[in-house]
């Protein structure tokens, strides 16, 4: 989600857990196939739609009983689509699982512009937002131009030093709200390598609701965790409960804490080289604590977003009356958010409650009729929000990216400009399905060029910018 100017200062905002169990799930798990793919989140479901589009054998192996991974929509806890991971369409104007909305019936809308600011239990005064905008803009251009330099600092060392009452804020919109990491845990050269991630969209019933459709078809194998891989620069085999699998080629789309964690054993051991890059692009801390209420006590407009000007890294991001429904989330993040999220849900709910309460009064926080909380660094398949690289790390995507004979590791964290999102996930998919294609001599080495969305740009990451 961008802070931008527009956004902020318009007066308003324009304009489920019933996981999609086993929609495509298969009858026994095939004992071979041309290229088997490893998770079914959004890189793993873009790799198997490749290797079906070039008529190659693909099985999709999903260790959980839900596909779409870091993509679910709970569609029955609050009776409205409440996303428990990823929302929003990133980057509308390309954003390739926007394009694909339509082809499954499904609608996506503009995402919200609205964003406001509280200081304590008033709304920011124009003055104070421009004061706020302006040093957001000063933060960005002071991450850029350290990028340039020989050392890849972190981004806390490049902050401007005079941003007064707006430093939380500033830290906590640029780094754990749209990192899951603080500043001080990230790479310049990895934040301002990112793209521009501005002008979102949502899908109306949910975006987890969406990439688990565009599954619908594949040969799917959920509950089949890989245990182990066994591979040689020739062939390469998939150990799961319900068998081995023979293939010839594995793309691995698990997240980078699921990568060094351990859970799936490789013969021989993956190189260090590629270990020591997934430590490097290790996930951050990112939760939504979903809050029903009763009506709209916050008075706040449909989709409108609100963050505080904190004293603290204590804080959280509101996105009010989700969809127009009384449905209401406080997302947490970096290093309050993981020691929030280890307490667990009551506590998560208790925060959340208190902030609401501190910033709209308790009237509005006893209208909280449920909470949910989600709790990603626990979630065994996933274990944490999104790569981010820590300082000192940037190179580490092209490294994990690299082909390993027979292995292609794919996945957001492998993206050098839209890690951390689901189309960066998606692009990364097709690209290791067509390398594993190639390999495979499924796809001549001309075709297809790279899109011109996979060149780095040097632009901004969910950031206000002063065009905006
Ligand atoms: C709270 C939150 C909010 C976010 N908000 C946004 C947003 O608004 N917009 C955006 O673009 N991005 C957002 N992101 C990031 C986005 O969700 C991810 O970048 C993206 O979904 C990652 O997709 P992936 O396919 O790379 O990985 P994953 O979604 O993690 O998929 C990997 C899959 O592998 C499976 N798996 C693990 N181990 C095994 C095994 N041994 N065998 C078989 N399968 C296995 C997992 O169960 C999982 O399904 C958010 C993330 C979080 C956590």
């Amino acid at each position: 989600m961008s802070f931008t100017r527009r956004g902020f200062l318009s007066a308003s905002a324009v304009l489920a857990a019933t996981p999609i169990f086993g929609r495509a799930a298969a009858a026994a798990t095939p004992r071979e196939a041309d290229i088997v793919v490893i998770g079914a989140g959004a890189a793993g479901i873009a790799a198997a739609r490749r290797i079906v589009a070039a008529n190659r054998k693909v099985v999709l192996l999903e260790a959980s009983g839900q596909i779409g991974g870091r993509c679910s929509t709970d569609l029955t806890t609050f009776g409205v689509p409440f996303d428990r991971g990823a929302r929003w369409l990133l980057n509308a104007d390309s954003n390739p699982i926007g394009k694909l909305a339509r082809s499954v019936g499904l609608d996506v809308v503009a995402a919200p512009v609205g964003q406001k600011i509280r200081v304590g239990r008033r709304n920011a005064r124009p003055g104070e937002t421009e004061q706020f905008l302006a040093g957001l803009v000063r933060a960005n251009r002071a991450i850029d131009e350290a990028s340039r330099g020989k050392l890849d600092t972190s981004c806390a060392a490049a902050l401007p030093k005079d941003l007064g009452d707006w430093t939380n804020t500033t830290a906590f919109v640029l780094g754990a709200s749209a990192t899951g990491k603080d500043l001080a845990d990230l790479s310049v050269m990895d934040k301002a390598r990112a793209q521009d991630r501005g002008a979102p969209l949502a899908c109306r019933q949910g975006l987890g609701t969406l990439v688990a459709k565009l599954a619908d078809g594949l040969p799917l194998s959920l509950s089949t965790p890989a245990s182990r891989i066994v591979w040689s620069n020739r062939d390469v085999a998939v150990e799961t409960p319900a068998g081995r699998i023979a293939t010839r080629a594995v793309i691995l789309t698990v997240s980078t804490n699921v990568l060094t964690s351990g859970a799936i054993k490789f013969t021989p051991e993956l190189p260090k080289r590629q270990l020591d890059a997934a430590a490097k692009l290790s996930l951050g801390s990112t939760d939504h604590i979903a809050l029903m209420l009763a009506g709209n006590p916050l008075g706040l407009s449909r989709d409108e977003v609100i963050v505080e000007q904190s004293t603290s890294n204590r804080t959280g991001l509101l996105l009010a009356n989700i969809g127009g429904s009384s449905l209401c989330t406080i997302d947490v993040a970096g290093s309050f958010g993981r020691e929030l999220s280890a307490q667990g849900e009551p506590a998560m709910a208790a925060f959340a409650k208190e902030w609401i309460a501190k910033l709209f009064g308790s009237e509005a926080a006893a209208a909280v009729k449920s909470s949910v909380a989600t709790r990603w660094n626990q979630v065994p398949g996933v274990l944490g929000g999104m790569s981010a690289a820590a300082p000192g790390s940037q190179g580490a995507r092209k490294i994990l990216g690299e082909p390993l004979g027979p292995l292609f590791v794919a996945g957001e964290a492998t993206h050098e400009t839209l890690w951390g999102t689901v189309d960066g996930a998606w692009e990364s998919g097709e690209r290791a399905a067509e390398a594993a294609l190639r390999r495979i001599g499924a796809l001549k080495d001309a075709e297809p060029e790279p899109s011109e969305r996979q060149r780095p740009r040097r632009r901004k990451v969910r950031s206000a910018s002063p065009e905006d």
